[in-house]
């Protein structure tokens, strides 16, 4: 049994994580959701003072326009999940029954809505600001949360199919977003070395699809528009991507119109915390039960 496969079964036999026959997909248990919610709180305590981010929640699925128009599909085709729906007649309902009875694909005659599934907390903000006219004065801050989709099935519980993003977004001159960026890049670490995890901290790339895709990750890696925080969850020697630093430029300001006080096109960056991830790593450093986690780690969850 490899690594992975033990540790996923370990969580499912703690009731930490629930499975539901699909790879990637799993219920939560109270310890894990404890978990996350206490490394939330931790966030915040972590967050600068003085910075207080209009707090918005989506929900998991965008409207589909907004995908559309964010680009999503040229990069990342792989990954994106759509949401469909029954959408005839009394016949048509018969034929699928049938279908179903028969154990054959129902899905086929499936009409495509108007919502697709979430694939970062951030997308779903970019065209709603943007409506809203030009930023004010030093821009914007922005704090979310959602459940995101993203279609990689895998054994390797850091790698779901349906998980939590927590974000920071900020909109604004490229300075700005910079100094942003590199603020969180040092609270981030700081922030998981207090709940006793060791980091590291690399230039990494987004899982840009095919040949073409090759190429933009390994530009976006030159020059350095994502950052990461490694962890060990699943193996000490191949950390998992806990905590992304992303600088878009001015993508999504000149995709959607997002505008600074003075005109400018705005910038935008956003630090994102992948939650299951974090605690993941937790529960694989310090034990399956949290009672027995050091007292520095319990201090710093749960006060
Ligand atoms: P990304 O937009 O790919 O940088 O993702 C933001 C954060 O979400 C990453 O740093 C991870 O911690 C987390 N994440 C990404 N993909 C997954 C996944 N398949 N399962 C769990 N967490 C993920
Ligand atoms: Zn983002």
């Amino acid at each position: 049994m490899d690594m992975q496969t033990s540790l996923l079964d370990r969580l499912f036999a703690a009731g930490h994580l629930i499975d539901t026959g699909v790879d990637g997909l799993y219920g939560r248990g109270g310890a894990f959701e404890d978990v996350i919610a206490r490394f939330e709180a931790l966030i915040d305590a972590h967050a600068p003072a003085d910075a207080k981010p209009e707090v918005i929640r989506f929900p998991p699925g965008m409207n589909k326009a907004h995908f559309e128009g964010s680009g999503y599909m040229k990069s990342f085709p792989q990954l994106a999940g759509t949401v469909h729906s029954f959408c005839g007649c009394e016949l048509d309902h018969m034929n699928l029954l049938q279908c179903m009875a028969e154990g054959e694909d129902w899905t086929k005659e499936q009409k495509a809505t108007d919502v697709v599934l979430t694939p970062a907390a951030c997308y779903p903000l970019y065209p709603t600001i943007a409506r809203r006219g030009p930023l004010g004065e030093g821009g914007g801050l922005f704090d979310l949360q959602s459940y995101c989709f993203r279609h990689e099935p895998s054994k390797d519980p850091a790698r779901m199919q349906l998980f939590r993003m927590r974000e920071f977004v900020r909109i604004g001159t490229p300075d700005e977003v910079m100094a942003f960026r590199a603020d969180w890049m040092e609270r981030g670490q700081r922030l998981i070395e207090a709940v006793g995890l060791d980091v590291e901290l690399d230039t990494a790339n987004d899982p840009f699809f095919g040949r073409a895709g090759k190429m933009m990750g390994n530009s976006q890696r030159e020059q350095k528009l994502k950052f990461e925080l490694l962890i060990p969850v699943t193996s000490q020697a191949k950390k998992t991507a806990c905590l992304s630093f992303n600088y878009h430029q001015d993508h999504f300001g000149e995709t959607w119109g997002l505008q600074t006080s003075d005109g400018a096109v705005a910038h935008t960056g956003c630090v994102g915390f992948g939650l299951e991830r974090i605690a993941l790593a937790l529960f694989a450093r310090h034990g399956l039960e949290t009672a027995d986690w050091p007292a520095p780690v319990r201090a710093a969850l749960w006060g």
